[in-house]
């Protein structure tokens, strides 16, 4: 018995069921356009949805910071890593969200698994979507409460399932969008059961803060529910442009998790750079209203060029999944969008279901009218080709 051959034949095992996978390196910022090996590819898979990442002003702000304040934090937040740009983030934060106070994590990861696993213990229960972020699922098992999981955005269900726990403490956490699907939470009814039942509310904004709602300010304003959410978790890291996760509620909320969310406590603070970068990102959101409005419009404009094309979808996000099934064929129709200079992810298990491997697609606002008709268009093309050959 070698003690490497398990780690061998677990990696044999998924090149053989087409889940291997690599990491690819750009050689250029992540915007519209990217340069991988040379060469150019329309880029349709980022997470940067208000293309912010290159963004001039953004970019200005860390390079001021890294002159005022150099690149290490040199600590954690409660010992010596706090400096100026994370306390004007955090307040930025909370008035970007309508909040009275927030507080940042080093990632979306960090944040999901430091609240949720401060927050619950081992007596308490957690309802989570079944298509729920990887990061809630883990914050949800650190925490050692027990995890009750019910349908995707199915409240019925949720409701029987919080009858069966009654009088047990817990909370509800969801995505707002959800990151594989790009279907938005029903936000009120998950906010009427929380308040029927007494149990913390909590939802994941990664995808929804720069995205839905009228200025971008997420699934709140989206159902003009300013306020309802316990707490409100989101990332730095997708339309904001730059790093970091963050939490925002009130007070009693910020001050707890302070003194008891462990990945919060236990790692240095991310560079005051980033913080300044994250900073810029939230005023250039809430200055140009238009970057939000030409992402929703390009939302709407390339659902309909699929209609168009026989692709049936009405995604109200900047996630349009175009589901696949298998794996194999999934690949092959990346690979051929590749070809002809389109970068989109293929999304596979363990990241969804087995066999519902599917075409992520991720809109920018920088993406032109133009561009998405010719990517819905040869969309069209191969998946009737894909369909011929099955
Ligand atoms: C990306 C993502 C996270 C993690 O955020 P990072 O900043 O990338 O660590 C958490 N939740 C959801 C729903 C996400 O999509």
């Amino acid at each position: 018995m070698n003690k490497w051959n398990r780690i061998s034949a677990a990696i044999d095992e998924m090149k053989e069921q087409k889940l291997y996978r690599t990491m690819t390196a750009f050689e250029s910022p992540q915007m519209s356009k990217v340069t991988v090996d040379n060469q150019t590819y329309r880029l349709f898979a980022s997470n940067s949805y208000l293309d912010l990442c290159n963004d001039k002003d953004i970019v200005q702000a860390a390079k001021e910071a890294l002159e005022q304040y150099g690149v290490g934090s040199g600590g954690s937040r409660l010992t010596t890593g706090t400096a100026s740009p994370h306390v004007e983030l955090e307040r930025t934060i909370a008035r970007f969200k309508h909040r009275e106070a927030a507080l940042c994590y080093n990632t979306g990861y960090m944040a999901n698994v430091g609240i949720i696993s401060a927050l619950v213990g081992k007596e308490d229960v957690i309802y989570s979507d079944e298509l729920n972020h990887a990061s809630i699922i883990d914050g949800a098992r650190l925490s050692k409460a027990k995890i009750v999981i019910y349908k995707h955005n199915d409240f019925v269900d949720l409701e029987e399932k919080i009858k069966a726990n009654q009088g047990q403490y817990g909370m509800i956490v969801s995505d707002a969008v959800f990151s594989m699907d790009g279907d938005i939470v029903d936000l009120p009814k998950l906010v009427a059961l929380a308040k029927k039942y007494d149990l913390l509310s909590m939802v994941d904004e990664a995808h929804s803060t720069g995205v839905i709602g009228e200025s971008g300010r997420g699934v709140e304003e989206y159902f003009d529910m300013t306020g309802e959410v316990d707490v409100l978790m989101g990332t730095l890291s997708k339309a904001v442009g730059v790093e970091g996760g963050f939490v925002c509620g009130n007070k009693l909320l910020i001050d707890y998790l302070v003194n008891k969310s462990r990945s919060f406590i236990f790692s240095t603070a991310f560079s005051p750079a980033m913080a300044a970068a994250a900073n810029a990102g939230f005023q250039k959101i809430e200055n140009n209203p238009q970057l939000v409005r030409k992402l929703q419009d390009n939302i709407k404009y390339f659902c309909n060029c699929l209609n168009e094309v026989g692709i049936f979808i009405n995604s109200e996000t900047a996630i349009i999944p175009i589901v696949i099934g298998e794996e194999s064929a999934a690949m092959k129709i990346m690979d051929k969008l590749r070809e002809s200079a389109y970068y989109i992810s293929a999304i596979r298990y363990p990241t969804v279901a087995r066999n519902s491997a599917r075409l992520r697609v991720a809109l920018m606002s920088s993406h032109t009218h133009e561009e998405l008709s010719m990517l819905a268009m040869k969309l069209g093309e191969l998946l009737k080709e894909s369909k011929n050959e099955q």
